[in-house]
């Protein structure tokens, strides 16, 4: 019978690694002390896949993050439509532009790992670990 590959998606979304889906790629579960929100391990403690896989590799996680916060507006942006709603006679979309900086504040720590989660998921596949000898 052949080994059961854990979704994906649940992988990503509870940030375990691309390569075994098993280990976690953030030492902490939580995202407090926010000093330690992007410590990592600097390999899987699970099957020894490496984290940051080159010298600058978290860089490109920018791209991702922008993506994601652009998302997220746009998400914002459709859920206040349909609840408050847009007009020119209040200042609604002043309170919109708040609304907005204050999700994405809060959401600043989650966006920031699930860029990385997201950028590491791109380069490394499943059991990537084990075909690539160890370095
Ligand atoms: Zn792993």
């Amino acid at each position: 019978m052949k080994e059961k590959i854990p979704n994906r998606l649940v992988s990503k979304l509870i940030m375990k690694c691309p390569s075994c889906h098993k280990g976690n790629m953030f030492t902490n579960k939580g995202i407090f002390p926010l000093n330690d929100l992007l410590k990592m391990p600097e390999r899987c403690p699970v099957c020894n896949q490496k984290y940051e896989i080159e010298v600058g590799f978290w860089y490109g996680t920018g791209y991702v993050s922008y993506a994601i916060s652009v998302g997220t507006i746009f998400i914002i942006a459709i859920l206040y439509a349909l609840t408050v709603g847009f007009s020119y006679k209040n200042n609604s979309i002043y309170f919109f532009i708040g609304v907005m900086i204050a999700t994405l504040a809060i959401l600043q720590p989650w966006i920031m790992r699930y860029s990385r989660v997201l950028y590491l998921y791109v380069f490394v596949k499943y059991g990537q670990s084990k075909k690539s000898s160890i370095e």
